[in-house]
């Protein structure tokens, strides 16, 4: 199954806020992560291709059928939300099989197939319990559960980990993954966490102002950035931004070294990060966003107040156009 978007526009009268600015997005039996700053358009976009929210141009299409003007029930899409709404009266079983009750699917068959998703799920432990006796986590599951009972032809999850603990989200993300490899349709998964979008996803889209900046594999978009913009939102920390002679030089934090025969700088803060130190410096340059950031092991921590120098390989240079922000 495949899923496309292509020159989706949507703009709110309220505030006059463009939210999709032209996007087109193609995938299909895979993990596609959208990420992208808060107002990004993330919401939005998830939202239209399950028809909860008429475009003002452009196509949605999965496989063959173009659902543009078909209301959400017709789309054959499953979606899940940051808060799982489950139904607090009716156990975890109940809650997982009424949307096949509804179907009216016989009670046999319902068993079977409850069993069978809670089980992908890990929550087939907790199938005669109610919500109310549920961790965070363990309830978003059971949304989950409750979402793919059916295969769908697209799966679409907004910000499913947002309020889950951090040790859940973990197993979560690898919970997801092997959700869509069972079910073997596109799977859309919005974050506006980027660490979670490379650790999960097979392909991340990312997501600025109502655009797709670029979508590519989590290593091609980590190594080859196709703008300054994605550079600062994809990585552990924002790439360092150079103003060089009419082009940007990006280095990534975690590529500077301190030492040799290189930049003069001073060290105005040292932050600590278990065995890493997080380096924020002053240098005679023009640093195009924020603060020139160095990522060192805690071992090579310099201290606060001294003069050091900075250093990088030329091979981990990144070259960006001065006006308009492109990849050279
Ligand atoms: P994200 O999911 O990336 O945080 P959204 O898709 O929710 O972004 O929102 C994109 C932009 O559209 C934001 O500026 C947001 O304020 C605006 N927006 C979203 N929904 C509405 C709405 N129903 N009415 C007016 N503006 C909206």
């Amino acid at each position: 199954m495949s899923l496309r978007v292509e020159g989706a526009r949507k703009a709110f009268r309220a505030g006059g806020v463009v939210a999709l600015d032209g996007v087109d997005i193609a995938t299909e039996d895979e993990l596609l992560v959208i990420v992208g700053p808060s107002g990004s358009g993330k919401s939005t976009l998830l939202r239209a291709i399950a028809g909860l929210e008429p475009l003002d141009a452009g196509r949605v299409l999965i496989g063959d059928r173009d659902v543009t003007s078909l209301p959400p029930a017709a789309r054959d899409v499953a979606m899940v939300f940051q808060e799982a709404a489950v139904f607090p009266h009716l156990t975890v079983a109940a809650n997982i099989g009424i949307g096949e009750r509804a179907r009216g699917a016989g009670r046999r068959s319902i068993e079977a197939r409850v069993r069978e998703v809670a089980g992908v799920l890990d929550v087939d432990h907790l199938l005669d319990r109610m919500p109310g006796e549920l961790s965070g986590g363990e309830r978003q599951r059971v949304a989950l559960a409750r979402a793919m009972i059916r295969v769908p032809a697209v799966c679409l999850l907004d910000e499913p980990l947002a309020s889950v603990d951090a040790e859940s989200r973990l197993r979560m993300r690898g919970e997801i993954r092997a959700l869509q490899r069972s079910l073997g349709v596109p799977m859309v998964h919005v974050t506006h966490d980027q660490l979670e979008a490379l650790a999960m996803a097979d392909r991340v889209a990312v997501m600025h102002g109502g655009r797709v900046l670029q979508c590519d594999t989590p290593t091609a978009l980590y190594a080859r950035p196709a703008t300054t913009a994605v550079a600062r939102i994809v990585g552990p920390l924002p790439m360092n931004l150079l103003a060089s002679e009419g082009r940007v030089v990006g280095v990534r934090p975690e590529r500077i070294r301190l030492g040799g025969d290189g930049l003069r700088a001073t060290v105005l803060a040292v932050e600590q990060a278990g065995e890493e130190c997080l380096v924020r410096l002053e240098a005679p340059v023009e640093v195009v966003e924020g603060d020139l950031l160095a990522r060192l092991p805690w071992t090579a921590a310099p201290e606060a107040g001294t003069s050091v120098t900075v250093t990088w390989r030329t091979e981990d240079e990144h070259h960006f156009d001065a006006t308009t922000g492109n990849r050279r």
